[in-house]
């Protein structure tokens, strides 16, 4: 069967690949944007990471009539009543200026004591059929926000990130060593077993 991977990112088709193989699933042959006809992107205007990705699948499948997956993450910092959320990328009002989103969040919560800075960076991942058929699944990664950059590896918010449990931010850490705990890998497993009765039902 074939899947399309609705990300312009293709350091998430590469992760869904190693799952999938991981979890022993053949059969799934993954597209990514590049390997359709292109089509254009659809706004993100939900509400939720859920709502975010399912717009992002749905686009997938009315436009090609292939099985999508697509998902949409974030850093939910729990004092900001789980913002910036879905608007992580924009926080600051340039859309992907992480060095501004970054700063701008650490000065919203400058006089935050430790104990109310906890945060969780959040994957939402949506995977959606051309019958319709429509699965969510969720991943947390749960930490707190630190008062410093710290680290260069990464993107986003990893500086400002201490995972629960660490002595080191998510940008001290190697790419597997993160991509092993994180949201996106959470939210992605979930979804092996469904993938896997799709492809038996297409073999
Ligand atoms: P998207 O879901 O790829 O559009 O990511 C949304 C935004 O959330 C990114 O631009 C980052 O600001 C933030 N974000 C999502 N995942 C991570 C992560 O693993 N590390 C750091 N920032 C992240």
């Amino acid at each position: 069967m074939q899947l399309l991977v609705a990300s312009n990112n293709p350091k998430k088709l590469a992760e869904l690949e190693k799952i999938l193989g991981e979890a022993g699933i053949n059969g799934v042959e993954l597209l990514a944007l590049g390997d359709v006809a292109s089509y254009p992107e659809p706004i993100e205007d939900g509400r939720t990471f859920a709502d975010n990705a399912l717009i992002k699948a749905r686009a997938g499948v009315a436009a090609t009539g292939i099985a999508t997956i697509a998902d949409d993450s974030g850093l939910a910092v729990t004092e900001l009543n789980g913002m910036p959320g879905v608007l992580s990328a924009r926080w600051s009002g340039r859309h992907g200026d992480d060095a501004a989103n970054n700063e701008l969040l650490l000065a919203q919560m400058h006089d935050v004591p430790d104990e109310r800075r906890a945060a969780a960076f959040v994957s939402v991942c949506a995977l959606v059929t051309p019958d319709g058929e429509e699965h969510i699944a969720e991943g947390r990664w749960p930490g707190t926000l630190l008062r410093a950059p710290q680290g260069a590896n990464g993107f986003g918010y990893d500086p400002l990130f201490m995972p629960a449990g660490q002595d080191h931010s998510a940008a001290e850490m190697e790419p597997a060593q993160k991509n092993a705990v994180s949201h996106r890998g959470r939210a992605l497993a979930q979804l092996t077993e469904v993938i896997k009765g799709l492809a038996a039902t297409q073999a």
